[in-house]
């Protein structure tokens, strides 16, 4: 790959500073790519490129069913090279190929379910007490967007960013992730070819306190988007205050997967599973807290932990395995310091806890799907965000504990039930503080539902109807049909 691979005003550019930059494999730690490595000067050139084309250019100007067809001609194309995309995810992410299938399955329906909803009616029209004034509410896209994606959903999150911002209208600069540039670089070969107008969509690499921090702070830009740490995130809220850009924050999570004693035992013991293990656990709304009913723990736990041990863990690509390596040997090792801390903090390892470096594996960042037991809610593996195969065990008598347990915590993004008494679950998920919740099942996202946290796990939403919103200005018109002198002023 050559690396002239920032999109700028339409054009592929090399970086106008800095080196190339190696992009590993996770499952090896070998070089699949070199990729340009931006910097702030390159954000500033995206910036200018965007601001141009949104002040003057076509592509905010054009009908929405015009921008609707470049979506639907995006996502075709996507789909054409699914295969391709969700291959190079998994050599660059680590995640199971067929997580990554599903990844670029869901992106090119992203694209569709926006290409679509920007057609339909969104305006308004009131009465007002004044007869001669017509008042009616139009949508207009907001400006500039700089959109800051994590290395969990590369591809993914450049669709749930661009495709609502695209669509509304925004010009818009994607700046992924360091480490997993090479799905988004795709994605721009085929906004290259489909022919959108220069500097409406673009994409600038480089380390995020540089290129993000530029986005986060140019007071050319109008609103950001962010997905990825909460702490990173409450960095970017600080730089967009000098002007009071419009934000999306996507943070953060530690969230509740709560089963019940009278949930179907092994449908729950899948799900459980599949809340931390999917994506190797570098998921914002893992399930890293399961808080099970005591009465049932003497028969969870050990099937827990025996299936837990039975986890194909190797290279995604692989067609067997069923979890990837984590993203960076720096991650792995942030990740392996918590299960330190959790056993220092006096829980207790039921399974897992280790690096795997059998054969092949000791190339890669691979560790063991690890639970903790006995833990208590003030240990920091209850509290912080791990992000990796690694649960919590929480256990509760009642279903007020497992409430209280479950908001016991400065997110609130996610949450789970498992029972077969509906009614109980409904009461739970209505008292969860969280944006996103499951009943008898966890981690389904549907494009057209909104995603989002409450507390600290982010502002604002994306996806759905709501997703859109976040992209667009409200605008009220009001129309005098009978224009006549006010006589305010007696000397005219
Ligand atoms: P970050 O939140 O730092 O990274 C997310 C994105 O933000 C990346 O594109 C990154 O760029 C960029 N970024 C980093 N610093 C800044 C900044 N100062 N201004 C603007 N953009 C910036 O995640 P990390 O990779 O550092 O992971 C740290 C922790 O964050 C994880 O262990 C996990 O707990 C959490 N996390 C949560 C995610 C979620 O979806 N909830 C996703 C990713 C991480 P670059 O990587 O190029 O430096």
């Amino acid at each position: 790959m050559s690396t002239t691979n920032l999109f700028i005003n339409g054009e592929w550019t090399s970086a106008v500073e800095g080196g190339p930059r190696d992009i590993l494999n996770p499952a090896n730690n070998q070089t699949i790519a070199t990729v340009a490595d931006g910097s702030a000067r390159d954000a500033e050139l995206a910036i200018h490129a965007a601001r141009k084309a949104f002040d003057e250019g076509l592509w905010p100007r054009m009908r929405a069913a015009e921008r609707a067809s470049y979506l639907f001609k995006l996502a075709d194309a996507i789909d054409a090279r699914a295969q391709e995309f969700a291959v190079l995810e998994t050599r660059n992410n680590g995640k199971p190929l067929r997580e990554a299938k599903f990844d670029a399955a869901d992106a090119a329906g992203c694209f569709r379910y926006y290409a679509g909803l920007i057609t339909k009616p969104q305006g308004q029209t009131f009465e007002v007490p004044d007869p001669n004034i017509t008042t009616m509410v139009v949508r207009e896209p907001i400006g500039v967007c700089g959109q800051i994606i994590p290395w969990n959903y590369p591809l993914l999150m450049a669709a749930w960013k661009l495709a609502p911002g695209l669509a509304a209208g925004n010009c818009c600069i994607l700046k992924p992730a360091e480490a997993t540039p090479l799905t988004a670089i795709k994605l721009f070969e085929l906004i290259a070819q489909t022919g959108f107008p220069p500097g409406s969509a673009q994409l600038v690499l480089g380390p995020g306190p540089a290129v993000g921090q530029a986005l986060a702070a140019s007071p050319l830009v109008d609103k950001v988007a962010f997905t990825g740490g909460t702490a990173t995130g409450r960095k970017i809220q600080e730089a967009a205050t000098g002007n009071l850009k419009k934000l999306t924050l996507e943070l953060g999570g530690k969230s509740p997967n709560i089963v019940f004693a009278d949930a179907d035992f092994e449908v729950a013991l899948e799900y459980a599973m599949f809340g931390i293990y999917a994506g190797q656990g570098e998921v914002c709304s893992a399930g890293s807290r399961l808080l099970l009913q005591k009465s049932l723990a003497d028969r969870f736990l050990p099937r827990l932990a025996e299936a837990s041990n039975k986890i194909i863990v190797g290279d995604g690509l692989d067609p067997m395995t069923e979890m990837g390596p984590l993203i960076t040997r720096n991650h792995l090792e942030r990740v392996t310091s918590y299960i330190e801390v959790g056993k220092a903090e006096g829980a207790e390892v039921l399974c897992g806890g280790q690096r795997l470096t059998a054969g092949k594996l000791r190339e890669g960042n691979f560790l063991a799907p690890t639970v903790f037991v006995k833990t208590h809610p003030q240990m920091r593996i209850v509290r912080e965000e791990i992000f990796g195969p690694v649960l919590s065990v929480q256990l509760f008598e009642d279903e007020a504990e497992a409430v209280r347990l479950a908001n016991d915590t400065i997110y609130g993004l996610a949450g789970g039930v498992f029972t077969s008494d509906v009614a109980k679950g409904l009461r739970v998920l209505q008292k969860l503080r969280a944006g996103i919740t499951w009943l008898n099942t966890y981690h389904p996202t549907f494009n057209e539902a909104p995603w989002g946290g409450y507390k600290q796990s982010g502002t604002g939403r994306e996806l759905g109807t709501y997703g859109l919103e976040a992209y667009l200005e409200t605008k009220q018109i009001n129309i005098n049909l009978n224009p006549q002198r006010l006589g305010w002023f007696s000397r005219m």
